[in-house]
């Protein structure tokens, strides 16, 4: 791997990370590109993270070729976008650059979306009448119902990629959980793109075991059960069919009792050799967090610390423990 393909951390113990490759609305770094002229930039897109992945900023309203400033957008109930005042109806040409677009912006690991706008917003945007019989005609929403035609076009086409808005990335239980999918994504990509044999996936998701069992057990099984059969089948067929159920077991969100029952796997992992001590020292981090009482960050710092000092490799290369780097610091507030 190229050494601008990865980043670390400063952490001693810590792995090396693969740089996530990110599309993002171009607005959220701070490109005036807004109908406005303005700009949305996102703090923690620009500064945490930014050192961390490589962006692929895309505005589709300047790419379609509208300047800015430039008239403000909305969309209708029959899946338009127009201007506010319908003078102009731009669905064809959003939706011509979309399908092009996904054609050339390579392999993703994820993709940050503006909220709100008609074009990129992802969840809840107002939909305005078309026309229908028995909609409203007093120019509110009709409903909040609406995915931004850029956006829609991105999620329908990229189904497994994790896809988010800046709004919602506020939320530190969100946060934590595109940025780690988003890092498992790009392992994955970095992984299928070398020149791999079935033990070498039987590895890989050996290391992703706990991290997997922490999202949900039947993905851990069914992964497994692929990853088994390595050896038995086609390549496409096995990296589509990995890469498949990899992404939809890691989409689904990891509650506190998931993560409790990984944090005590892994210590049972780390097995007898550890003095009743500092047995007694993890059980009681663990039991902090499911508490409530101390946040996800204090066990996992005290089973990588023993697993690293014992030298148990297994434990100590399981991602769930280190899973993208250190700094951005995101269980801190699970
Ligand atoms: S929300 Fe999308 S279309 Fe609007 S300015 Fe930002 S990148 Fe451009």
């Amino acid at each position: 791997m190229p050494a601008s393909a990865t980043s670390s951390t400063s952490t001693p113990g810590a792995r090396e990370h693969p740089r996530p490759r990110l599309g993002v609305s171009s607005c959220l770094l701070g490109a005036s590109v807004r109908y406005n002229g303005g700009h949305s930039r996102d703090r923690f897109l620009t500064g945490l993270l930014s050192g961390h992945v490589d962006w692929i900023p895309v505005c589709p309203e300047m790419e379609i070729g509208l300047g800015a400033p430039r008239p403000a957008m909305r969309l209708r109930t029959d899946g338009h976008i127009v201007t506010k005042d319908e003078t102009a109806d731009h669905t064809a040409a959003m939706s011509d650059l979309a399908d092009h677009r996904i054609d050339d912006l390579g392999d993703l690991d994820g993709y940050v979306l503006k909220a709100r706008s008609p074009s990129c917003g992802l969840f809840n945007l107002p939909r305005y009448a078309s026309g229908r019989p028995g909609e409203r005609t007093d120019g509110q929403p009709v409903d909040r119902t609406g995915r931004g035609v850029f956006a829609a076009r991105i999620r329908a086409a990229l189904p497994d990629l994790p896809i988010e808005e800046d709004g919602r990335l506020n939320d530190p239980v969100l946060r934590e959980h595109f940025v780690e999918r988003v890092f498992a994504h790009a392992r994955l990509r970095v992984f299928f793109a070398s020149d791999w044999r079935p033990r070498d996936l039987v590895a890989f998701h050996s290391r992703h075991k706990m991290q997997l069992l922490a999202h949900t057990p039947e993905g851990y099984r069914e992964t497994g059960r692929i990853a088994a059969r390595a050896g038995d089948r086609p390549r496409a067929d096995l990296e589509d069919d990995y890469r498949r159920a990899f992404a939809a077991a890691l989409a689904v969100r990891a509650g506190r009792g998931r993560h409790t029952n990984a944090l005590q796997h892994l210590l049972g992992f780390i097995g007898d050799g550890l003095d009743p001590t500092r047995r007694h020292d993890i059980l009681t981090a663990i039991d902090s967090y499911r508490r409530g009482r101390a946040p996800l960050s204090v066990p996992i710092a005290l089973l990588r610390h023993h697993a690293e000092g014992e030298h148990l490799r297994y434990v100590a290369d399981q991602t769930y423990l280190d899973p993208f780097p250190d700094d951005l610091v995101l269980r801190h507030h699970l």
